[in-house]
């Protein structure tokens, strides 16, 4: 792994300690083979004056919610250091009193909340401490022998932690471990099953010493050839794609976004003949649970519903066998899964989360297959796992990211002639969180970026249906003119119009969206003769939302040109 320090750059923040500490930690962030998404933290200690001008001996730590590739001064929580030494010499400390006391001992009410590993960080005593999840490393820990391949490799250099649970428990189990050590005996610790510590009072330091033990964990990896990856090649079914994203979405209760990887990578991970014995294991890091769930699902190419509805009821048993009675079960949907022959599906609420833990999902492939090389692949056991997936903190966090949008993982596709009108719309279904393609003859001059939007240009419907089920998994909605009246191709089966319906047939709650903008052009006798042979034809409850300006008869009737402030209630309808 290569430092990506720069000198010109730190020389921007030679004499700030915080803008060097937010440099470092973005350092950390860009690389995904350390950090993924939010995951490890980040800190330094400083002085900082109270309301009184007394000084405090004050630790800024990363504040939860914050990701390090992208955080700023203002995403480090300042605590006060002798708080968290006095939580540390406590004997028990439930993780909800942790995170109040964290918070009563800030020094800016404002401030997010501290990581929870900030009486960790704060009971190490150096003025910077980086933390990481780092893939190398994992790949040797997660192994049978794992804490003795760390030991012969690291020597004495680093502190060997086994793994507890994270927050208090790790704190305290750090604290009594080291209280007869002499830190400046070690260069950083290893968390097994976990993650890695550096330390440093210098800023740069405590960074490389992060990328040198993890290119010693590299170097490792490749001397007992360890990390190479499976690669193969990956033909889809859409028609199937958007099956399972329709079955995970019944099991989850709510529409999810579906992203297939089919990367030569992911393609030969899901190839492995063995892939059942080791691919539904456990994590790399159990902090990928919360987002990740424990395992994913490996699904069975001649059967893949009855592979999801079986990973559903695993999951059910998993809760039973580890609950405590005060949790309450997840949905039993997988947030990832393996198909052989295509590759890795992941799903998420919306495209977001889904792209979030594709990312979890191609790491964890790759860092299973080096474990799996060194002797086999052996994470953390399920209780544990369970318990960080079910850590009530980490829930709260979840559940506060969470407020569920009407058309919140609803995939649409937009094909308006009217440019100014296919732009609000798309516009109102991206704002609620749906996943959306954009059909234009030719390419629009200017158009909305987003990350959960596709534009196609010079596309038949079907080309454009095909697209949005290749990138999202399927659709839902969709919203197009009266074109489809004039269209005789809509009931013959052969036609690009039909098997484009079709795909839709497959979509959660599939609703039609026609948008007029020329007044009285739908004929309400041809909407009325449509909509009662749409459902008998694809065999499937297929909803329309007419919107014209005249003479629509169903939904919604203006007399006048259809203006901005119409899309939300044409948006209420369609997510209706
Ligand atoms: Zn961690």
């Amino acid at each position: 792994m290569n430092s990506r320090w720069n000198d010109d750059e730190a020389r921007n923040v030679a004499n700030d300690l915080i803008g060097l500490r937010v440099y470092t930690s973005r350092l950390l962030g860009q690389e995904p083979d350390l950090v993924l998404h939010g995951g490890g933290n980040t800190s330094v200690k400083t002085q900082k004056d109270d309301f009184f001008g007394n000084p405090v001996e004050t630790l800024l730590v990363k504040g939860s919610g914050w990701d390090l590739r992208t955080i700023e001064e203002g995403g480090f929580a300042p605590v006060a250091v002798n708080t968290l030494h006095s939580l540390a010499k406590l004997e028990s400390l439930s993780d909800s009193e942790m995170v109040a006391q964290q918070r009563m001992a800030m020094l800016d009410p404002n401030a997010p909340n501290a990581s929870v590993e900030a009486i960790l960080h704060a009971i190490i005593p150096y003025r910077f401490v980086d933390h990481t999840h780092a893939d190398a490393v994992l790949a040797i820990s997660n192994t049978s022998d794992g804490e003795a391949r760390i030991r012969s490799l690291y020597g004495n250099r680093f502190i060997v932690i086994p793994y507890v649970m994270p927050g208090f428990a790790l704190a305290r189990l750090v604290y009594e471990t080291t209280r007869n050590l002499d830190w400046n005996d070690y260069e950083g610790m290893i968390l097994m099953n976990h993650g890695v510590f550096t330390f440093s009072d210098d800023g740069q330091a405590s960074y490389e010493k992060m990328i040198q033990l993890v290119t010693e964990a590299e170097d490792y990896l490749e001397r007992h050839s360890a990390n190479a990856v499976s690669k193969d090649s990956s033909e889809v079914s859409l028609m199937e794609l958007a099956r399972i994203r329709k079955t995970v979405s019944e099991i989850r209760g709510a529409p999810v976004v579906a992203v297939l990887d089919q990367s030569p990578q992911a393609a030969g991970y899901a190839a492995i003949p063995d892939i059942k014995r080791f691919g539904a294991a456990g994590p790399l890091t159990p902090d990928h649970s919360i987002l990740a769930k424990r395992i994913p699902a490996i699904i069975e190419t001649d059967n893949p519903t009855s592979s999801l509805q079986e990973y559903a009821s695993g999951y059910r048993t998993y809760f039973d066998r580890n609950a405590n009675g005060t949790q309450k079960c997840l949905d039993l949907a997988p947030r990832w899964a393996i198909w052989p022959g295509c590759g890795i599906v992941s799903f998420g609420a919306h495209y977001k989360r889904a792209t979030t833990i594709k990312d979890i999902a191609a790491h964890t492939a790759k860092v299973v297959q080096s474990s799996e090389a060194l002797g086999g692949w052996v994470p953390l056991n399920e209780r544990d796992v369970f318990d960080v997936e079910y850590w009530e903190l980490e829930q709260a966090k979840l559940k506060s990211g969470n407020t569920t949008l009407p058309l919140q993982g609803k995939i649409a596709l937009v094909s308006l002639q009217d440019a100014a009108l296919a732009e609000a719309t798309v516009q109102s279904l991206l704002d609620q969180e749906a996943a959306v393609v954009a059909q234009f003859r030719e390419s629009p001059e200017s158009m909305i970026d987003h990350e959960a939007l596709i534009i196609v240009s010079n596309a038949s419907l079907l080309g454009s249906t095909e697209a949005a089920v290749k990138a999202f998994g399927g659709i839902d909605l969709l919203i197009t003119d009266e074109r489809l009246f004039s269209s005789t191709d809509l009931f013959d089966r052969e036609s690009d119009l039909a098997k484009a319906v079709s795909y839709l047939a497959l979509g959660i709650e599939p609703k039609i969206g026609i948008l007029s903008n020329a007044p009285g052009s739908i004929d309400p006798d041809s909407i009325n003769a449509t909509h009662n042979r749409l459902s008998e034809f694809y065999n499937t409850p297929i909803d329309l939302v007419i919107a014209d300006t005249k003479n629509g008869n169903t939904l919604k009737t203006l007399n006048r040109p259809l203006r901005e402030r119409d899309f939300n209630s044409i948006i209420e309808d369609l997510s209706r």
